[in-house]
């Protein structure tokens, strides 16, 4: 089966680097399945898991949002944060989590009900992520 390099950069870190089959992304219209030899293109992404196929295996990430780099030579995932499932600490997501929602039920102007709400998405993202 044919592949290419996929490669998930954050502001912090090279958080993978790996040849892979296929990468399945949640793009600003939707999901969208990247096989080798895609043209190029670059698009916002969602807060959202990533799933990646590799020969048998399939991998999640959990993605904060970013944008999608496809070039001739590779894909760059260029992330506000990515996580492996190893890398979650699912405490910390759980409190995020609460928080935001208790942000979200008080009374508090639109700026902070939308922080409160990619808040909210960010936890529940790795919490989907970690419960695989
Ligand atoms: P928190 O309120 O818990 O900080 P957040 O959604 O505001 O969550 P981000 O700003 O998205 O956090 O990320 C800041 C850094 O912390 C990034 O490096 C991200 O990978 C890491 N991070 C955030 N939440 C978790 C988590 N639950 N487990 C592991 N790493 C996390």
């Amino acid at each position: 089966m044919s592949s290419f390099l996929l490669e998930i950069v954050t502001p912090e870190r090279k958080v993978y680097a790996e040849d892979v089959n296929m990468v399945i992304v949640k793009g600003s219209e939707g999901e969208m399945g990247i096989m080798p030899n895609h043209i190029p293109m670059v698009t916002p992404l969602k807060i959202a898991p990533i799933t990646i196929k590799k020969k048998n295996a399939e991998e999640k990430i959990a993605v904060g949002g970013g944008f999608l780099e496809i070039r001739k030579d590779k894909v760059v995932i260029l992330a506000e944060s990515a996580e492996l499932p190893g890398d979650i600490d699912l405490a910390r997501a759980e409190a995020a989590k609460q928080r935001a929602e208790q942000r979200l039920s008080g009374k508090k102007d639109n700026h902070d009900q939308l922080r409160a709400e990619l808040a909210l998405q960010r936890a529940m993202n790795r919490i989907a992520v970690k419960q695989g």
